[in-house]
């Protein structure tokens, strides 16, 4: 996906202020942070959403969800934190290549969607 604004940050062709790589993810700080603490972490290779991952993704998203809380912590979201993957139109994704906000670093998050 050589347009998508994520595999961009990948290549190194737009500027991330990164905070953890290996060599099936990376993590950086999210431009427009709600939080302290806004890390967005997103497999390397392009996956569109959960709402199109397959088993053939099982390694890459067990690393994703393996390393947040280390790299969490690294980052100052050291008494907990909430991880959120919106997934298509209905969960609000505006950037479609797969990513889970790390959210916290601050106060008490508030409570989870009312709908
Ligand atoms: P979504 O709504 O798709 O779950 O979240 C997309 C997130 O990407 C938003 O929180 C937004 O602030 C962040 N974002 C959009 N463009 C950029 C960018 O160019 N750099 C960084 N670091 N974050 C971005
Ligand atoms: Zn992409």
């Amino acid at each position: 996906m050589s347009d998508c604004l994520f595999c961009r940050i990948v290549r190194g062709e737009i500027p991330a202020t990164k905070v953890y790589e290996d060599e099936l993810v990376l993590a950086f700080k999210d431009i427009r942070p709600v939080a302290p603490v806004h890390l967005l972490v997103i497999p390397k290779r392009h996956i569109e959403s959960l709402v199109t991952a397959t088993s053939d993704d099982a390694e890459v998203l067990g690393r994703m969800f393996s390393v947040i809380g280390k790299i969490a912590a690294e980052q100052g979201a050291t008494d907990g934190f909430r991880t959120i993957v919106n997934s298509g139109r209905v969960g609000g994704q505006e950037v479609y290549h797969l990513h889970a906000h790390v959210i916290g670093g601050g106060a008490q998050l508030p409570a989870m969607i009312k709908y």
